[in-house]
């Protein structure tokens, strides 16, 4: 007979861009490979259903990220095990009722969480509810190498790795080999589908269809050293003797209004393009022949994909310090912080070091993983087959840890 459709709920915070790129990418390849079997709900849970601090994840985050020092104490005096275990347990305990709201409202058959603070809760809930050897429960990392250790809970059924670096560390702090895979970070279809021609999306996206492209981008929200390099490129990539420029910048400014605003009313000497928060990043990568931006993972494993060899320019503190090796060590970009030196760098890609260029793009294609997303939901559709039909699961509620306490 048909099997009912099964729910899967995956578990995201407006963190950055790239924990919702990759709920979204899981949702679109669970669409594409199984169709209707699947009933796919992406959810900030914490947003909805819980009072702060959880709630306000997105804007703590935000806060945090602007003063950096805050951000490096915070990220580095939760690692340790027993303090983010009793800090969550803390949280868990007061929030309980509402996460266990929150899960029993969607009923999930499969629950995929793609931050490192979703595992403890929703696992606790489901431990309380006697759900742990029904709903499957997996973990997908999206940071590329240093991540943080509450992404790593022995409870789940899988975790997924971006990378072997990543891998080592979850066995490390306990996580069975069965419980690891390693396919790469999961990326919006689009990139691994679209078979571009850069003439073709030069013309549709109105580019110079000759002068060589740099894009510069900061993430969804804009940030990084985006206006002093924009500037700096301006300078370098004019040549003042022939009096015509060596290339062209783009400049995706994601949801950073002010900076869009600045850059649009400065006066240009070498083609500039400032666009704000784009649908379409696999169209503007393929136009362009290398990128600049903060060392976000989503970005990276987007930018090697296209091939594009990558200047990194400032990282966030903790999760993303790892992502600067991960590209440098494998000859895939450098890292400065420099807006000057990241100035000259694309001045001699584009002119003098054309070699060093293509070597770099060869590079990053050797650790492009476009496949990831598909690999990930091929992998928890046979976890969810083995379980055979799922019975619909009975939640209850039990009220349970919240009341006791
Ligand atoms: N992004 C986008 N449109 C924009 C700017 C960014 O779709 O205008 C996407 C980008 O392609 C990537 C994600 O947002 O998938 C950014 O994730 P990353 O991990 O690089 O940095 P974060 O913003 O999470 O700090």
């Amino acid at each position: 007979g048909a099997e009912r459709t099964k729910n899967v709920l995956i578990l995201m915070s407006d963190t950055g861009g790239g924990h919702r790129a990759s709920a979204e990418a899981i949702r679109e390849a669970f669409k594409l490979e199984y169709g209707d079997e699947y009933n796919i709900i992406v959810k900030d849970v914490w947003k909805e259903y819980t009072g702060w601090p959880l709630n306000d994840m997105e804007g703590q985050y935000k806060f945090m990220v602007k003063h950096v020092q805050l951000w490096k104490v915070a990220f580095h005096s939760t690692s340790p095990r027993w303090i983010h275990s009793c800090y969550l347990a803390a949280i868990a305990a007061y929030y309980a009722k509402e996460v266990e709201a929150g899960l029993m409202e969607y009923r999930p058959d499969i629950i995929i969480s793609v931050h490192p603070l979703m595992q403890h809760i929703p696992l606790w809930v489901l431990k309380w509810q006697g759900l742990q050897k029904k709903v499957i429960f997996a973990t997908v990392i999206t940071d590329l190498n240093s991540c943080h250790p509450t992404w790593f809970h022995p409870g789940v059924n899988r975790c997924y790795c971006p990378s072997k670096e990543v891998a080592k560390r979850a066995a490390l702090d306990g996580l069975e080999d069965s419980q690891i895979r390693v396919f790469g970070l999961p990326i919006r279809p689009s990139f691994a589908l679209a078979v571009l021609s850069k003439d073709e999306l030069r013309e549709e996206l109105e580019l110079d269809p000759d002068l060589p492209a740099v894009l510069l981008m900061g993430g969804g929200e804009g940030m990084g050293p985006v206006k002093k390099t924009a500037l700096a490129l301006g300078e370098s990539l004019f040549d003042k003797e022939l009096g015509k420029p060596l290339g062209q910048l783009i400049i995706i400014c994601g949801r950073n209004k002010v900076l869009k605003s600045t850059l649009e009313s400065h006066e240009w000497t070498i083609p500039v393009k400032v666009r704000g928060f784009e649908t379409q990043m696999e169209k503007w990568m393929g136009a362009c022949d290398c990128i600049i931006t903060k060392a976000g993972p989503g970005t990276i494993a987007e930018a090697l994909i296209r091939g594009l060899p990558i200047i990194l320019n400032d990282y966030i503190p903790g999760q993303e310090k790892g992502n600067v090796p991960y590209v440098v060590d494998n000859g895939a970009g450098v890292f400065t912080r420099s807006p000057k030196e990241t100035a000259r760098i694309v001045k001699e890609w584009f002119s003098t070091k054309t070699d060093e260029r293509k070597r770099m793009s060869e590079n990053a294609l050797k650790l492009a993983q476009p496949e990831a997303v598909f690999d990930i939901v091929k992998d928890i559709h046979e976890l969810a087959q083995a379980r055979g039909p799922l019975a619909n699961i009975p939640y209850i509620l039990t009220s349970s840890f919240a009341s006791i306490i």
